[in-house]
């Protein structure tokens, strides 16, 4: 396999959400939860004579998709008639942008598995409206047209994304700009984002990109990175065989987990594009470009690079809170009240995200778990103080605050949880430990120091678990040196 390498090129749509649709004043609705054909107008309906009109906030969220990953504005753009006859379009046509993008030139960058980080170039951004939406059902298709006309942005990348992982790393921090700028929600199960990736392979003698197939209807990052993993597989197959790859549009099928040939393409699609008649040219003028750019919120990329220089976090570590917006302003608000960066890090991304990974909870859902921010803080700061340890925060306080959304204060007062640091206490329950298990003493005396955790956990088991770890050893250090 080693001499064939993998060249993938993925073309995402993204909702943009608005109230109402791009070319008219119908509104946006839930495509799952609302009643087929619910919000439709002459327009979604392409009836004839009803004319579109350019929804601005559609353009604006555009065209800061657009700065945010780092694409050039060109001063004009334009709408296009992209013709071709299918039931979801009743118009006979999808109004498209074609030579005159929104945005052209950008890059995204995504991190690798070894630390590095690469460009995935964006060639260009464009402005289109959705299509209505097939069911196909035993004998016959339904369609709803809610979705026809609702803004979609078309999000074109170079061939420059090398493996399923970095397709699935690109489409994972896309789908977080997208979310950081509050355009589009990333529900993939919604259809509001959706991912086709063009996929060849090429052999290390080739000079030129070799023939590539094109994998739609893929319903979740991971699943898109199962089905390239498969089609690389596959046309490497068959070039072995002496074969040659067809150009077609692949679907990925979930159930049996494999590609299946939605159609080959004889010849590439003839669209008969041609400039849309009933709409203006649109200047883009330079003082927008700046009014949208100020408004841009901070990105995953540069809150990770401040999280790394200003408050010391490990690269991996400001990764892992920044890809999701609502996890990062969590951690801010920890960080604000006084907590240490590390110390916040560290149990937010292994005890808060292991209690969420347990009860299934998706990170962007943090916001409206039992542990409000506030309360984590509370409890960070207990830690920091001292006034509990960290195995009473972690195995009780903890758990009791998801249970209860109780702050932390009130379930250490409630429980006596709090932390024992006074020596002499401390002593008590070491002597009583040391003269109950006096064998063990003697093998440590012995020699045998492993025995020195067995006590250290014993005097903890005595004083439930509320004793300051490091005065308990010190006291347990102290004692044991006295008997040598
Ligand atoms: P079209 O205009 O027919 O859709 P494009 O050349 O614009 O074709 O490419 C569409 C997508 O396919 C882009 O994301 C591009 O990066 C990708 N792509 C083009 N050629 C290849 C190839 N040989 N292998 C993989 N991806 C490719
Ligand atoms: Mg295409």
């Amino acid at each position: 396999m080693r001499e064939w390498k993998t060249v993938i090129g993925l073309e995402v749509h993204a909702e943009m959400e608005t109230e109402s649709k791009m070319f008219s004043a119908c509104p946006v609705v839930d495509s799952v939860e609302a009643e087929p054909n619910s919000a439709v107008d002459a327009l979604s309906l392409g009836l004839p004579g009803a004319l579109p009109v350019i929804n601005m906030q559609a353009m604006e969220n555009g065209i800061m998709v657009g700065l945010a990953l780092n694409c050039e504005i060109p001063p004009i753009n334009q709408f296009a008639r992209k013709n071709y006859f299918y039931p979801d379009l009743p118009k006979g046509y999808q109004i498209s942008q074609y030579d005159r993008p929104l945005a052209v030139n950008g890059y995204v960058s995504i991190e690798l598995d070894d630390g590095g980080s690469k460009r995935i170039r964006v060639r260009r951004a464009h402005m289109e409206e959705d299509t209505g939406k097939l069911s196909h059902i035993m004998d016959g298709s339904l369609v709803d047209y809610n979705r026809a006309g609702v803004p979609l942005l078309e999000i074109v990348s170079e061939p420059d994304i090398s493996s399923a992982e970095e397709a699935e790393a690109y489409a994972r921090k896309l789908r977080s700009i997208l979310r950081y700028l509050g355009v589009n929600s990333g529900d993939m199960s919604k259809g509001v984002l959706r991912f086709e990736a063009n996929v060849s392979v090429m052999h290390e003698s080739d000079t030129q990109l070799r023939e590539r197939t094109e994998i739609k209807n893929l319903n979740s990052i991971r699943n898109m990175g199962k089905a390239i993993n498969y089609e690389v597989r596959r046309q490497i197959n068959i070039y072995r065989d002496g074969g040659s790859v067809k150009p077609a549009t692949l679907g990925w099928d979930e159930a049996a987990q494999k590609i299946t040939v939605q159609r080959y393409k004889e010849r590439a699609d003839e669209y008969r594009y041609f400039p849309e008649p009933d709409l203006p040219i649109m200047e883009v003028s330079r003082e927008m470009v700046a009014q949208i750019a100020a408004k841009l919120p901070a990105l995953p990329d540069e809150l990770k690079r401040r999280f790394v220089d200003e408050l010391g976090l490990s690269s991996y570590d400001a990764g892992l809170i920044t890809a999701e917006k609502a996890v990062a302003e969590y951690f801010q608000r920890i960080v604000a009240s006084g907590v240490d960066p590390k110390l916040a890090v560290n149990w937010l991304t292994t005890d808060l995200f292991g209690m969420m990974n347990a009860r299934e909870v998706e990170r962007e859902a943090i916001e409206s778990i039992p542990v409000s921010a506030d309360n984590f803080a509370g409890l960070l700061s207990l830690v920091q103080e001292g006034k509990i340890n960290a195995s009473t925060a972690r195995k009780k306080v903890l758990p009791e605050m998801w249970k209860t959304g109780k702050d932390a204060r009130a379930i250490v007062d409630e429980g006596g949880l709090a932390q024992i640091s006074d020596a002499s206490v401390i002593e008590a329950s070491a002597d009583k430990v040391l003269a109950a298990n006096v064998d063990m003493v003697e093998r440590y005396l012995g020699g045998n120091e492993k025995v020195l955790n067995a006590l250290f956990g014993k005097i903890m088991g005595e004083m439930r678990g509320k004793g300051d770890p490091a005065v308990v050893r010190r006291v347990l250090l102290d004692k044991l040196g006295d008997m040598k």
